[in-house]
């Protein structure tokens, strides 16, 4: 990613940090100039924040280390003012490995929340929700309040935040990965226009993070489509065909205007429903170079199918 720079590297994994993080740091100066607070009490928040955000590396590292345990490489954990993200090299295509990976992140949450917990009990201290409010003075309470808040946050099914993921892959274990995605991803679309209405009227980082999830949940379904175009004709798979064939009587300049309108590059070549020949790219560029634009689809084809 552009704009982002390695802090570091745990495990064979870089951290980095995207440029737009300082947008957090300024935004706190902000808010503390204007409310007329001294430079303590800044630092303190500055702090605070910048431990949240560890909070979160160690999230992003919960899903990375356990994607590594199925042999899945993370090409590095970049740190964003919207929160981290673990850049795997592919999520695991079984849904009970995606499962794990997805549910370790917030786990790590729910752990550093227990610490704390177990923290204040021992030592008397007031613990969030149980006998204090939710947000206190107290450093450490804080932190946990905050923690149960990421793990709720992120719970939520807003594919592809992990609780959309978690949603995909238990709809993966009873049905088609192709259709589960496209359920998981109406719902994370319909999921961020909230976030932005709700950003809008309060917070300006959850318009952030609308954008942020309805791009993922587009990304994800083209992804999707991709991966599918390729395999046979499954009923459940159709919404995400794009296979464009040709019939041997087309003229090759069909398959031109396809290969323009961003179809993949080899072409099926299909006569009365069967696959009879395929229409290389490279055959189709070879007989353009020979200024050979009329030619039909079967004079062009390969017919030797394995
Ligand atoms: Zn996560």
């Amino acid at each position: 990613m552009k704009w982002s720079w390695k802090i570091g590297r745990f495990s064979g994994i870089d951290l980095k940090i995207h440029a737009t993080f300082a947008i957090i740091i300024l935004w706190v100066i902000y808010n503390h100039i204007i409310a007329g607070d001294d430079l303590r009490t800044t630092v303190e928040s500055l702090i605070f924040v910048l431990t949240i955000f560890t909070c979160v590396i160690l999230h992003e590292f919960g899903h990375a280390l356990t994607a590594k345990k199925y042999g899945i490489k993370t090409l590095d954990i970049i740190l964003l003012p919207i929160g981290g993200v673990a850049r795997l090299e592919r999520m695991p295509e079984d849904p009970k490995q995606e499962l794990w990976v997805t549910l370790a992140g917030p786990a790590v949450n729910v752990l550093i929340a227990f610490i704390i917990f177990l923290i204040l009990f021992l030592t008397g201290s007031p613990i969030p929700l149980v006998n204090t409010d939710f947000f206190t003075d107290s450093f450490l309470a804080n932190l946990m309040a905050l923690n149960i808040i990421l793990v709720v946050f992120n719970m939520l099914p807003a594919f592809p935040m992990d609780g959309g993921r978690v949603l995909r892959a238990l709809l993966a274990l009873r049905m088609e990965y192709a259709k589960s995605t496209k359920i998981a991803s109406k719902i994370g679309k319909a999921m961020a226009i909230l976030f932005g209405i709700i950003g809008l009227f309060s917070n300006p980082f959850l318009v952030f993070i609308a954008a942020f999830v309805w791009f993922g949940a587009n990304q994800e379904e083209k992804m999707l489509k991709m991966k599918y175009s390729g395999k046979p004709y499954n009923p459940d798979n159709l919404i995400y065909t794009d296979l464009k064939t040709l019939s041997p009587n087309d003229p090759i300049a069909k398959a031109v205007n396809l290969t323009l309108s961003g179809s993949k590059q080899d072409f099926p070549v299909v006569a009365l429903g069967r696959i009879v020949g395929v229409l290389r790219k490279d055959d189709l560029m070879d007989a353009l170079s020979r200024g050979n634009i009329n030619f039909l689809v079967k004079d062009v084809m390969r017919t030797d199918l394995k």
